[in-house]
């Protein structure tokens, strides 16, 4: 059953998201939001794995099974170069 949860971040509304099945994660709850400055942020720190991970960059989120303890969604990050250049 989704609740409410709130990134604590950007403060927006994290969609109840079933994680691909690889993760083992089941639903989970995760921060879209591309303005979040986790998610803006989190790029640095996946740079220095080489020029493939340029632009991943990790999302926001909750693991509900795990008591919501706060996991890291590898996602595409298009702002990168916005943010460097
Ligand atoms: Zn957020």
């Amino acid at each position: 059953m989704a609740e409410k949860r709130y990134c604590p971040y950007c403060h927006e509304e994290m969609e109840y998201w079933l994680a691909p099945p690889e993760t083992g994660w089941g639903y989970i709850y995760v921060c879209f939001n591309n303005k979040c400055k986790f998610y803006r942020n989190s790029s640095d720190n996946i740079k220095n794995k080489g020029e493939d991970q340029r632009h991943f960059a990790a999302r926001y989120g909750e693991d509900p099974a795990n008591n919501f303890h706060p996991i890291n969604i590898l996602a595409y990050n298009p702002f990168v170069k916005l943010e460097n250049g």
